[in-house]
């Protein structure tokens, strides 16, 4: 039987905290503290992800067996693993917030794979020196919304964090949802991430903080060494971190906006410095098409992590990163740091553009295409139209399809089918302007359908379809959960199985906590 074999490549390299103490406290000159799972009561495994098992290079039989259950439950430590949470600080909301790190996150190590390593992370495994007040454990609600999530993501083609394995702790966790004095007990849950790394913009925020030049210089190295060997001896490094830290930022938002995802809390402890998706909590899905959406509830105020803002909000915490890494990269360098965070915003929108080209089934971006994709985003909202659908089956239309015909293909995308005179005008000229856009395209029908249908999913994880398997879950059947886990394994195929979810928000979910309403409470 294969069994987990771990390194300590990070704990090896990079500066500890030299307590051990496993009380809440601010944690100077280090990137971890070493920490041990505090163990559960009656872990039960309610699922665990076979293809990334076997990159890890671990049997099926062994995550079957009780030694998997108990490594991922934190009740037992492998050979070699020496436990631990990491050290960051971040801006929350906009705000210095100080040392947060891992307040309920240890990591076990890291295993090698053919192309590097991975780390190994138990969320909700415990209190850790960085849980400040919280109690360092996580609920079965936010487990499968961060497995589903995370492997969704994954399979969508878009950069993220992984799980590998979703556990019931057999222990009652106190949580109160909305934040509306109403607390309840709610199943505990652990689950195990991978990452090549786990490292975030608050990483190096919370060094430059304490004006530990040293140690930035450490992680800094650490992340070019393991993360972009590439840079190891270019000329100002540390610079060219930063411009590749901002490209990968750049990349993983381009893929949200493709998708429909947003993220929901995108403080810059929620960053990783290798463009990953990370820290699933209250994220959401666009259903009916509107960039001023939310899912986060303590986000409502200001909706700064709302949908179109989300370009926005990366190049601000990437001015935070620089600002860390300006200790290292200095005043010599400080135009070509600046330019870089202004370059941000062209790149973004290049790439924004090429990717809504690949979105409409355009071999390449001509003249007027930039006003064909700002007048969509214009009508998609107006017109109420969801999103997913409406991508999928524009890959229908052809460029010789009757405009009237075109507009009732698009039926099952219309929140409001009875749409207004008004509305069914701007919609059938813009339908109109693309039909006849379509004609000067090289490719075939076949070709264009194909090249649309790999970029515009089919299936994505709608908010209440989570809560749908949560619920089930809650009661002990897992049978929705593994439904919808196996149908976002193929997201951009065609699943006649599945086509329940090929389908609008159903009315119940529109104001359901959970389904539209999302708190950090997890
Ligand atoms: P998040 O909103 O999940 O990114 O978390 C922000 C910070 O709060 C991080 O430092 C987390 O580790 C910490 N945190 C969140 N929930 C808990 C919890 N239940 N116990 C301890 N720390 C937590
Ligand atoms: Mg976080």
């Amino acid at each position: 039987m294969s069994t987990l074999k771990f390194e300590n490549i990070f704990t090896d390299q990079l500066p500890g905290d030299a307590s051990h103490v496993n009380v809440p406290r601010q944690v100077k000159g280090a990137c971890y503290s070493f920490v041990k799972p505090k163990g559960m009561a009656a872990p039960k495994m309610i699922l665990y992800n076979q293809e990334l098992a076997k990159a890890l290079n671990i049997s099926d039989a062994y995550c079957r067996s009780k030694e998997f259950l108990d490594i991922m439950a934190g009740n037992s430590i492998a050979p070699n693993s020496h436990p631990y949470a990491m050290c960051y600080g971040g801006h929350q909301f906009g705000h210095w917030a100080g040392q947060l790190g891992d307040g309920r996150a240890i990591n076990l190590g890291e295993v090698l794979v053919k192309d590097g390593f991975q780390t190994l992370q138990l969320k909700g495994a415990g209190p850790t020196p960085y849980s400040r007040t919280a109690d360092g454990l996580a609920v079965l609600r936010s487990s499968i919304r961060e497995f589903l999530c995370s492997e969704a993501m994954y399979d969508l083609g878009v950069p993220t964090t992984r799980a590998l394995s979703l556990l019931l702790t057999g222990e009652e966790v106190l949580r109160d949802v909305m934040y509306d004095g109403h607390a309840a007990f709610e199943k505990g849950a652990v689950i195990c991430r991978t990452a090549p790394s786990f490292i975030r913009f608050g990483s190096f925020e919370i060094l430059a903080s304490q004006g530990d030049t040293a140690s930035l210089h450490k992680l800094a190295d650490y992340t070019i060494e393991h993360h972009y060997p590439h840079l190891k001896d270019v000329k100002n490094k540390y610079l060219e971190l930063f411009r590749v830290v901002a490209d990968k930022t750049c990349e993983m938002i381009v893929h949200w906006q493709r998708v429909g995802f947003v993220h929901g809390v995108m403080n810059t402890d929620n960053m990783s410095i290798i463009g990953l998706t990370i820290d699933y909590g209250p994220y959401g899905w666009i259903d009916n098409f509107d960039p001023d959406w939310t899912p986060n509830t303590t986000d409502l105020p200001g909706r700064r992590y709302r949908f179109g803002n989300q370009p926005i909000v990366a190049q601000w915490n990437l001015t935070k990163l620089a600002s860390a890494l300006y200790l290292l990269i200095g005043k010599e360098h400080e135009e070509a740091l600046k330019n870089i965070i202004v370059d941000f915003q062209t790149q973004y929108l290049s790439r924004y553009q090429a990717m809504m080209a690949s979105k409409l089934g355009f071999d390449h971006l001509q003249d007027g295409d930039e006003k064909i994709i700002a007048d969509l985003n214009h009508i998609l909202q107006t017109c109420n139209l969801d999103m997913t659908i409406f991508f999928r089956t524009l890959a229908d239309i052809k460029s010789d399809t009757d405009i009237h015909q075109a507009v009732q293909r698009l039926t099952p995308a219309m929140y409001n089918e009875d749409m207004t005179d008004h509305e069914k005008a701007v919609l059938s000229n813009w339908i109109g302007r693309y039909t006849e856009r379509l004609q000067s395209i090289s490719w075939s029908d076949t070709e264009r359908v194909k090249q649309m249908n790999s970029v515009n999913p089919r299936y994505v994880l709608r908010n209440y379809m989570a809560q749908l398997a949560i619920e089930s879950a809650d009661n002990e059947d897992y049978a929705l959960l593994n439904e919808i886990y196996e149908m976002l394994k193929h997201p951009y195929d065609e699943q006649p199985e599945y086509d329940r979810w090929y389908a609008r928000r159903p009315d119940w979910a529109v104001n359901k906590v959970g389904s539209s309403m999302l708190s950090c409470s997890s």
